[in-house]
């Protein structure tokens, strides 16, 4: 068989193969099915001009080119229907059969022409085959006519749509006309030119490949789903041309000179030039490929096209820049504007299983409902499916599934030429919808590409500011949270700057916050510098330690205050916090409660008193009735005198002793020998005691025990300790007081700077009495906690108020049936740090003495 023969029926084939696979891609749009007739008619062409060629009888011959005359008569009719097809989208195959009935007439009247003898008279075929002469008879003039007159109407209407037509449209008119004059040129080329340079008219044989070329531009403009401009597409069609010559010459080049070295050097190998030529090639053909690409741009500067590159520059610079995700919308909104040139955008970001619409915001011209778009709306699930931009026009062009279809009528009510997914992670999180381009162009393949790019950035972009916005909820979350804290919260750096005051913290210090935030923390009550001195040096925590806050107004207020360190990520200190609770409240009711107790031990006390001065009374008064009848008697009188003296003596010490307790003189921190305020207050206690049996064993084992303390308070507390021992032994026992000097009591004693190290007092009242279950120890310094019918509770929480106060500690040891005994740790404050009138103390005092 002939090669030429072959190509031709291989073209055949392969055009009825494109005609077929452009109608399947979508077999409801018109423009895909004028195309399946336009490739028959190619084919039908082809197979007669092939049947005239090589079959080489006389009979086929003049029948072929009879047929094929005739099929060509309906070209002009099948353009025109291509043209109407692009022009009038609308999917009606009737209104285009119609309005094409008048180019198809006459095509049907000049291919009947075309078969008879009018048109041809006879075929001259000569003796070695070849192509067939063909004598024609007048018919051929009408013949001409009809082709040229209809093709000028065409080339007309063609130029009026081409300027008229915007977007999708103009870009399949611009590849008829591509192919057209691709087609044109290549059979000119292979029919005229060649044969004159290369004086073969074999080469005519060829002509079908323009056909080829022709239909499959036509095809790949009408059918891909890449939509590239014309100008993109001849730029790379330029590309790789320039390509292709360039390498051709390069390797000629490089064989011609290497067969010249290798044959000076006498080695005669035909395979070692070839070699070289390859090597070469090799290497040049990346920088050549760049740079022919570079060339073919240049040539076409000015074609509009998305520059890619930039775009995803650009928006990789915002990427960069932190900001909140409004910002970063409006930013990135920008970048798609200008460089696709999008009329309008729209972005719904996914929230709570729905696409809400988060920009253009505020603005309530956008045609979503409540801007809001379902997570199963068609445009989702479409971008769910497929990783790449939705445009209408592609959208229109494939085989419409019913999700493609829907999402396609969806994008157009939206108006919406193109949709971009918004993926993070495989996941859509957003939607990116663009309104036509304002230059009328399509969205076409750099634009897609671009767009995906920007989507794919957004994604990230939106994630980072979602984390960003969190952050600053966060820190806005924590602000409200520090600032409804019914604590004061005081925070430094680690360069000792005051970082949070909270407006606790202002309320009780009466400081501003921003006379303080971001000053040393010397700027702070000397009482907060301490605590934080000691935690940053140290690193260690302050819990619930009690201090007075000395105002700038001369005030002291009580709080109760705990620190720490925090850490930076790196392990190192970053600064420290403090957190405080103003006690001025608990404070007031502790000494309310103080006084309920100390009445009830004033109760407990003069009962037992009561009975004291009756017994001195009853003395008195039997003496004194004797005394009318034995006043001469002179060993009556001098033992009355100095009993009536003895008794009133006794009476007065007694109401003394109650009356100092009872309502005693207005106390303060004074100097005092804790082992004469335990002594006062064993005094108080006498009659409960000796009613009770109870033995007092007492031991010194100081020699002074000289501290500061607020007498009246003491006593209160050490009575109430012994009223408890005495309530303890009903049936008599032993009372022990112990006062010693200890060192360094307990590691974690308070590091009070008035305080001489390591030295403490300690005061242990040691009982025989019934002990205290094992279940109620933690319990016995409880407001109201109380075992006996009688009892108040309070007698405990207020000793322990009272030692807390004075800087001491208690510890209790008990066993049932054994004893109890109470430790107090007193400290020995130093004489010249003694603080003189301290404001607190003085209040309590006078509401006491109220
Ligand atoms: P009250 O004496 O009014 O009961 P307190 O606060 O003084 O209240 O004491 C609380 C409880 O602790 C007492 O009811 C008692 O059960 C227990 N307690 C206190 N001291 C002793 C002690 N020395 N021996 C045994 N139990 C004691
Ligand atoms: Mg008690």
């Amino acid at each position: 068989m002939d090669f030429f023969a072959v190509l031709h029926a291989g073209i055949a084939l392969a055009t009825l193969i494109l005609g077929i696979l452009v109608f399947l891609t979508n077999w409801k749009r018109a423009t895909n099915l004028v195309f399946l007739f336009l490739s028959l008619v190619l084919v039908a062409w082809l197979g007669c001009l092939g049947a005239a060629f090589y079959v080489g009888t006389f009979t086929v011959a003049s029948f072929a080119v009879r047929a094929s005359n005739a099929v060509g008569a309906f070209m002009p009719f099948t353009f025109n229907a291509l043209r109407l097809a692009i022009v009038h989208r609308p999917r009606q195959r009737r209104h285009i059969l119609r309005r094409s009935l008048g180019w198809l007439l006459p095509a049907i009247a000049i291919s009947i022409m075309c078969l008879t003898r009018f048109f041809l008279r006879e075929v001259i075929v000569g003796q070695d085959g070849g192509i067939p002469e063909p004598v024609y008879g007048p018919g051929i003039l009408i013949y001409s006519a009809y082709q040229v007159s209809f093709l000028l109407l065409f080339v007309t209407r063609f130029i009026g749509d081409l300027r008229r037509e915007k977007g999708i449209a103009k870009i399949e008119l611009q590849f008829v006309l591509l192919a057209s004059a691709i087609g044109i040129f290549t059979a000119v080329t292979v029919t005229s030119v060649l044969p004159i340079i290369l004086k073969s008219s074999q080469i005519v044989s060829l002509a079908p490949v323009a056909a080829l070329l022709f239909i499959g531009i036509i095809a790949y403009g009408i059918a891909t789903r890449r939509i590239m401009e014309v100008g993109t597409v001849l730029r790379l069609i330029t590309a790789y041309t320039l390509l292709v010559l360039y390498l051709s010459l390069l390797y000629g080049l490089t064989l011609i000179i290497s067969r010249f070295v290798f044959g000076a050097a006498g080695v005669d190998t035909p395979t070692a030039p070839h070699f070289v030529a390859a090597l070469v090639m090799a290497f040049t053909l990346t920088p050549a490929h760049g740079r022919m690409q570079l060339v073919a741009s240049k040539l076409f500067v000015g074609s509009g096209t998305t520059d890619v590159s930039r775009t995803v520059q650009r928006s990789n610079a915002i990427l960069q820049a932190i900001g909140t995700l409004d910002a970063l919308l409006e930013r990135f909104s920008n970048v798609v504007r200008e460089s696709v040139g999008a009329g309008d955008v729209t972005i719904l970001l996914e929230e709570k299983g729905r696409f809400k619409q988060v920009y253009p915001q505020g603005r309530d011209d956008s045609r979503l409902p409540g801007g809001i778009m379902q997570a199963n709306s068609p445009t989702i699930r479409t971008l769910a499916l497929s990783g790449q931009p939705l445009i209408v026009d592609v959208l229109h062009r494939r085989q419409p599934t019913a999700l493609l279809a829907a999402a396609g009528d969806e994008l157009d009510s939206l108006g919406a030429a193109a949709a971009v997914g918004i993926r993070s992670k495989g996941d859509v999180q957003g939607v990116m919808l663009l309104g036509p381009r304002l230059s009328g162009r399509v969205y076409g393949l750099p634009e897609q590409r671009a767009l995906q790019i920007v989507g794919d950035q957004l994604a990230t972009a939106v994630e980072n500011a979602r984390l960003y916005t969190q952050l600053q909820d966060g820190k806005m979350y924590n602000d409200i949270l520090l600032d409804s804290l019914v604590s004061g919260v005081v925070a430094t750096d680690s360069d000792q700057r005051v970082t949070v005051f909270n407006n606790e913290a202002e309320r009780i210090t009466g400081l501003r916050s921003d006379s303080v935030i971001g000053e040393p923390m010397t700027s702070l009550p000397q009482a907060l510098v301490r605590v934080f001195n000691h935690t940053l040096t140290t690193g260690e925590s302050v819990r619930n330690r009690d201090v007075r806050l000395r105002l700038s107004d001369g005030e002291a207020v009580p709080i109760q205050v705990g620190s720490s360190v925090f850490y930076g990520h790196e392990g190192a200190v970053s600064g420290a916090l403090a957190v405080f609770s103003d006690l001025s409240v608990v404070k007031r009711l502790e000494t309310q409660v103080r006084r309920t107790a100390h009445l009830a031990s004033v109760g407990t006390l003069s009962a037992g008193m009561a009975h004291e001065i009756k017994n001195p009374l009853v003395t008195l008064k039997t003496f004194s009735q004797l005394l009318e009848e034995q006043y001469e008697d002179p060993e009556f009188r001098q033992t009355f005198s100095e009993l009536v003296g003895k008794e009133v003596n006794r009476i007065d010490r007694i109401v003394n002793q109650l009356l100092k307790f009872g309502r005693p003189a207005k106390a303060q921190l004074a100097e005092i020998s804790l082992q004469e305020v335990v002594e006062q207050s064993l005094q108080l206690v006498g009659v409960p005691m000796s009613k009770k049996n109870v033995d007092l064993k007492v031991d010194w084992h100081v020699s002074s025990s000289v501290t500061a303390g607020d007498p009246r308070l003491l006593e209160q507390a050490f009575v109430n300790f012994f009223l408890n021992a005495i309530d303890a032994m009903e049936g008599g026992g032993e009372l022990r007081v112990i006062l010693r000097l200890v060192r360094d009591p307990l590691p974690s004693a308070e590091d009070r700077e008035d305080v001489l190290p390591d030295r403490y007092l300690s005061v242990s009242i040691q009982d025989s009495g019934v002990g205290i279950k094992e279940e109620d120890l933690p319990h016995v310094f409880d407001p109201f906690f109380t075992t006996k019918s009688t009892g108040t509770g309070l007698g405990l929480s207020v000793v322990h108020s009272i030692i807390q106060e004075h800087g001491g500690m208690i510890d209790v040891e008990s066993e049932e049936g054994v004893g109890t005994t109470f430790h107090v740790l007193y400290p020995i404050v130093r004489r010249d740090s003694l603080p003189e009138g301290d404001a607190a103390t003085k209040r309590d005092t006078a509401e006491v003495g109220a």
